[in-house]
């Protein structure tokens, strides 16, 4: 009698794997748990201790200075990794490693445990935080001074606290609704190639009560309905409730899955309300606003046009407005070190940064539009083609936001820049094949109406690569 073998794939001994790894998370959440604390310490000592140091002169390169080491660890290392890691692994950074996410889940244990306010269930929330703190960074300059670092990120802290205090009961009722990069990292979550999946038939089919372990019945922190979870966009990636009904399991997905997939973020919001909200923090935030925020320092137009208005104010005895807040946590003002904004100063910046949000903003979003009205798609929905083009353009504006910040030089080498503009351009290419996917019908106007709208932040990025940072 003949043997019959069953053959395994390479993708099924993958996938195996991979809930496997899903499962060891679920059992080992108490290492987890050290080393979310291990990640507490670290990140305190980084944000509270460069405030009592005296501050680096410009010449000062990372290992040359505590301050410098932070500023380079936050702003050129974190900051990007957290960006790519999310399109890598999910939001395994907000589940197993978020300083914020640790210490409002910790003390929300010990607080009054109150319901939800309706008010912090406003789908704009991750639209006007992540625009709000973008611009008030750049205005007080969060990448360069301790000061500002700690206003900004402490405030962020001591403001989850107060929401873990009082909202839920070991939840992180903070992370779900009001941190500022919520919805960016909702949106980059998206196009993860990992993720939790969860059958929803064997949900319903296991024995009521059915657990892969008694001894830990699952807590979602950020107050997921498992059972329905369609999308990636608010999943920690914690792990807990890994094995759950033998329903949930780590997974391997296409990164394109959940775009090409008519999924609604599992949000707690009005499907469309929150879709379209996300999708003007993805057009107007993370494309125009975060290449506005980028892009100022290395402007000459912006360095003109603050230069012009400070004469014709002059000349028109409007003399305030030519002089520095006087206040730090205003607009950036160290007389010692040479750097003061004006109230000037910091009007133009606000103002750039808002154009370029609505030019580039609109730009995109027009033409967006123009693809969407053509397939017949909702408009958040074509939107969504960006996602990968949006992570793109965080990644390459920190490390540039790094690299000049710690070699203090404006010029880039001309690999570094080949390589920024080559990364830009194929997560546009993606955009614009992803649109070309989505359409049901007119699939080459939809692309071409996807490439027209990508083509105005990469000329924006071009011009700086190559004019701007003079190679
Ligand atoms: S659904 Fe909730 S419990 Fe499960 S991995 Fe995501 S965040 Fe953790």
């Amino acid at each position: 009698m003949g043997v019959i073998t069953e053959r395994v794939t390479p993708q099924a001994v993958r996938g195996e794997r991979i809930a496997r790894l899903g499962l060891f998370m679920r059992r080992h959440q108490g290492s987890i748990a050290a080393l979310q604390w291990a990640v507490v310490l670290c990140y305190l000592a980084m944000v509270v201790v460069p405030v009592f140091l005296p501050l680096p002169s410009a010449d000062t390169r990372i290992w040359g200075s505590f301050t410098r080491f932070t500023q380079f660890m936050f702003w050129g290392v974190w900051w990007p990794c957290v960006v790519l890691s999310i399109m890598v692994f999910g939001r395994a950074w907000c589940g197993l490693l978020c300083p914020e996410g640790t210490i409002t889940e910790w003390v929300s244990w010990y607080g009054l445990g109150l319901g939800i306010p309706r008010w912090m269930k406003w789908p704009g929330w991750p639209f006007v935080t992540f625009i709000g703190v973008a611009l008030y960074g750049q205005m007080i300059s969060l990448h360069q001074f301790p000061a500002a670092t700690l206003l900004i990120l402490g405030g962020s802290t001591v403001a989850a606290v107060v929401v873990g205090l009082l909202y839920g009961r070991g939840k992180r009722v903070w992370c779900r609704h009001l941190c500022p990069v919520w919805g960016v990292f909702a949106l980059l979550a998206r196009v993860a190639p990992v993720h939790f999946s969860v059958d929803r038939a064997a949900w319903d089919g296991a024995p009521s009560g059915a657990r892969t372990s008694r001894r830990h019945p699952v807590n979602c922190a950020p107050l997921i309905n498992i059972r329905r979870m369609e999308s990636a966009a608010a999943c920690h990636m914690c792990g807990r409730c890994a094995g759950e009904r033998g329903a949930v399991q780590l997974a391997l997905r296409s990164p394109t899955a959940e775009i090409l997939s008519v999924t609604a973020p599992e949000t707690g919001y009005r499907a469309d309300a929150s879709n379209l909200w996300l999708a003007w923090l993805l057009v107007f935030g993370m494309i125009g606003a975060a290449q506005g925020a980028f892009q100022w320092a290395v402007s000459p137009w912006f360095a003109a046009a603050d230069q012009a208005a400070a004469a014709w104010l002059g000349a028109h005895g409007v003399s305030w407005l030519l002089h520095p807040s006087g206040h730090w946590w205003i607009l950036i003002d160290y007389p010692r070190s040479g750097h003061v904004f004006t109230w000037l100063d910091g009007g133009m910046l606000v103002a750039y940064i808002a154009a370029e949000a609505v030019i580039v903003g609109g730009w995109v979003g027009g033409w967006t539009w123009l693809a969407a009205m053509l397939c017949e798609l909702p408009w958040w929905r074509m939107a969504s083609v960006f996602s990968f083009f949006s992570g793109a353009n965080l990644f390459v504006g920190s490390i540039l936001l790094a690299w000049s910040q710690d070699t203090g030089a404006v010029s880039l080498p001309r690999w570094a820049a080949v390589v920024c503009m080559g990364l830009l351009t194929l997560a546009a290419l993606c955009g614009a094949a992803l649109a070309g996917r989505l359409a049901r019908h007119h699939r080459a106007s939809a692309t071409l109406a996807v490439l027209a709208a990508a083509a105005l932040p990469l000329g924006a990025w071009a011009v700086e690569f190559f004019v701007w940072r003079k190679l």
